[in-house]
C-alpha cells in the first residue's frame, strides 16, 4: 500500500451508533517514513464525543447490555479469527501510518488477536465470591461492568493497546468510545470494522479520531462515561485524570518510563545481549517499556559496552516498508524532541551511532540510534524519557548501588535482572518499584497473560492479563439475610 486512497474505506469517518458518519473537519494523515501527507483522518468535536457516549448509553441498555458472558465472548472470539485473517493487511497499514517496520507492525497485529482471543476465552470465566459471614445471612460479590468506558490511545502501539483496553473492556459488558491518537487512528478504523463483521452491536463500540485538546479532552471530562482507560504521556495523563475526577470517574493511567536492565557480574552476555539491545530499539525507542538504561556491574561494563556497541553498527535504519531493523520516529516534533536531549548529551561518551540508509528519504523523520555510556545516573538523559532510540549504559558497584540507580527516577514500568544469582534475582524483584520484573529475560515476549503497568510517574491501574478484567468491572457486594 503507497497510501491510504488504497483503503478499501474512507479514512476520514468515524463509527458512530453502528454508523460511519464524515467529521466536519479532517487532519491531514502523514507517513512517517516520507515525511508525505497520505490522506486525511476525522477531527472529531465535542459534539461527536456526545453522540458517541449517548450511542454507547444506549447500547448498554439495548442487545448489547442484554448479551451474555458467553456471547460477548464468543463477539471477540470471532473478531480474533478475523483480525489473523488480515494480519499482512493491517501490518501494512500500521507500517505506513506508525512508520514502524513491518514485521514489528506484523506482530502487534497477531497480539491484536490474541488479546481478542483472551479476552473473548476469559469473558465467561470472571466471577464474584460468596463470604462466609454471620448466621443468617449469605453474602456475594458480583463484577460488573461500569457501563461506558473512555479509551484514550496513544500512536505507538494503536492495535495492542486497543487489544488489551478495548477488548477486556467488551470482555466484561462495557459499551466504549475510543480515540485513538491523531498520528495514528487507522487501525483503530480497521479495528471497529473488524468488530461489526464479528458481529458487535451497534453502538457497543464507538471510534471517534481527533485531537486530544478536542475530542480526548471532551471524552475524559465527559459526565455520561463510567471510567477512563488512558495511555500517554504523563502530563496528559494528570490532565485526563482531573478532567475525570471532577466527576469522580476512576481512571487507569498507563504511562512512561525509564526502564531499567541490570546486567550483573555474573550475567549470561550472551542471552542477554539481544534484549539489552532489541528493548531499546524496537519501534525505534517509541515504547513505553523501551529499556533506556543499562545499568552495569562496572567489572562488566566494558565487554557490555564493546558488544552493545557491535550490535548498533549492524543496525539499519529506513522506511517502513522496507522492515530493517529500525524506522523513523513518528513525527518532525518527536525528532526535535529526541535530537534535543541527544544535544544535551554534554560529556556522555556516544559508543555507536548506527546506521540511515542512503534509500530513506531526507523528508522522513528519521534519527541514528545511538548507544551512549556515562557514569551520572542523574544526568537528565539518564532521568527522562526519551522516546526514542538512544540507550545509556551506566555503571554500578553493588547491588545496593543498582538498586538505588534503578528506583532513582520517580518512573516504574518494567525493569529486568541479569544474573545467575538466585537469591539475588529475588531479593531485586522484591526491591525494584515497577509494576513488572523480568528474570534473565525482558518483556516476556509480550506476554498478553501477564498484567502490566506502572508504579509512580508510570501510572497506576493495571491492564492485560485476567487483571484488566478486575479493573473494567465494579464489584458488588450483596448481603442476603435470610434467618
Ligand atoms: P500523549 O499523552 O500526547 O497522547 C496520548 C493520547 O492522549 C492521544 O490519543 C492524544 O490525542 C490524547 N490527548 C492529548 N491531549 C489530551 C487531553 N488534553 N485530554 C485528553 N486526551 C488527550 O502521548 P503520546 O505522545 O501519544 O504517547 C507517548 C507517551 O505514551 C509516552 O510517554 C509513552 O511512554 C506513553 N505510553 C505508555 C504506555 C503504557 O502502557 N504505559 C504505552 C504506550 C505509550
Amino acid at each position: 500500500m503507497k497510501d491510504v486512497t488504497e483503503l478499501p474505506w474512507d479514512s476520514r469517518q468515524m463509527l458512530i451508533a453502528g454508523h460511519w458518519r464524515d467529521a466536519s473537519e479532517t487532519l491531514p494523515l502523514e507517513d512517517p517514513s516520507t515525511g508525505r501527507v497520505v490522506g486525511e483522518i476525522a477531527r472529531g468535536s465535542a459534539a461527536d464525543i456526545d453522540a458517541a457516549v449517548d450511542a454507547a448509553r444506549a447500547a448498554r441498555q439495548g442487545v448489547w447490555g442484554k448479551a451474555t458472558a458467553l456471547e460477548r465472548g464468543r463477539v471477540l472470539l470471532r473478531a480474533s479469527a478475523l483480525v489473523l485473517e488480515q494480519v499482512e493487511a493491517l501490518a501494512r497499514m500500521e507500517a505506513l501510518d506508525v512508520g514502524k517496520p513491518l514485521s514489528q507492525a506484523r506482530n502487534d497485529a497477531i497480539a491484536l488477536a490474541r488479546y481478542l482471543e483472551f479476552y473473548g476465552g476469559a469473558a465467561d470465566k470472571l466471577h464474584g465470591q460468596t463470604i462466609p459471614y454471620q448466621e443468617g445471612y449469605t453474602v456475594y460479590t458480583l463484577r460488573q461492568p461500569h457501563g461506558v468506558t473512555g479509551h484514550i490511545v496513544p500512536w505507538n502501539y494503536p492495535m495492542q493497546i486497543i487489544g488489551r483496553s478495548v477488548g477486556a473492556a467488551l470482555a466484561t459488558g462495557n459499551a466504549c468510545v475510543l480515540k485513538p491518537a491523531e498520528e495514528a487512528c487507522l487501525t483503530a478504523l480497521a479495528f471497529a470494522r473488524i468488530m461489526q463483521q464479528a458481529g458487535l452491536p451497534d453502538g457497543a463500540l464507538n471510534v471517534v479520531p481527533g485531537l486530544g485538546e478536542e475530542a480526548g479532552a471532551a471524552l475524559s471530562g465527559h459526565p455520561g462515561i463510567n471510567h477512563v482507560s488512558f495511555t500517554g504521556s504523563g502530563p496528559v495523563g494528570g490532565l485526563v485524570q482531573q478532567a475525570a475526577g471532577r466527576h469522580a470517574v476512576p481512571v487507569t493511567l498507563e504511562l512512561g518510563g525509564k526502564s531499567p536492565q541490570i546486567v550483573f557480574e555474573d550475567a549470561d552476555l550472551a542471552a542477554a545481549l539481544p534484549f539489552l539491545v532489541g528493548a531499546g530499539i524496537q519501534n525505534a525507542g517509541q515504547t513505553c517499556s523501551a529499556s533506556s538504561r543499562i545499568l552495569v556491574h562496572h567489572a562488566m561494563v566494558d565487554r557490555v559496552s564493546e558488544a552493545m556497541a557491535a550490535r548498533y553498527a549492524a543496525l539499519k535504519t529506513g522506511p517502513a516498508m522496507s522492515d530493517l531493523d529500525v524506522g523513523p520516529l513518528i513525527s518532525a516534533r518527536q525528532k526535535h524532541i529526541v535530537g534535543g536531549y541527544l544535544e544535551q548529551a554534554g560529556t556522555l561518551e556516544v559508543l555507536a551511532r548506527a546506521e540511515i540508509v542512503a534509500e530513506a528519504p531526507d523528508t522522513g523523520h528519521y534519527i541514528a540510534p545511538t548507544l551512549l555510556r556515562g557514569t551520572d545516573p542523574d544526568h537528565v538523559l539518564a532521568r527522562e524519557e526519551i522516546f526514542g532510540p538512544v540507550q545509556l549504559i551506566l555503571p554500578f558497584a553493588d547491588e545496593d548501588e543498582a538498586v538505588a540507580i534503578a528506583n532513582g527516577t520517580g518512573f516504574g514500568l518494567v525493569a529486568s535482572v541479569w544474573s545467575e544469582n538466585g537469591a539475588r534475582q529475588m531479593r531485586l524483584a522484591q526491591q525494584i518499584e515497577a509494576g513488572q520484573v523480568f528474570v534473565n529475560n525482558y518483556g516476556a515476549g509480550g506476554g498478553v497473560e501477564l498484567p502490566f503497568g506502572g508504579v509512580g510517574k508510570s501510572g497506576h491501574g493495571r491492564e492485560k492479563g485476567f487483571e484488566a478484567l478486575y479493573g473494567f468491572t465494579a464489584l458488588k457486594t450483596v448481603a442476603v439475610k435470610h434467618g
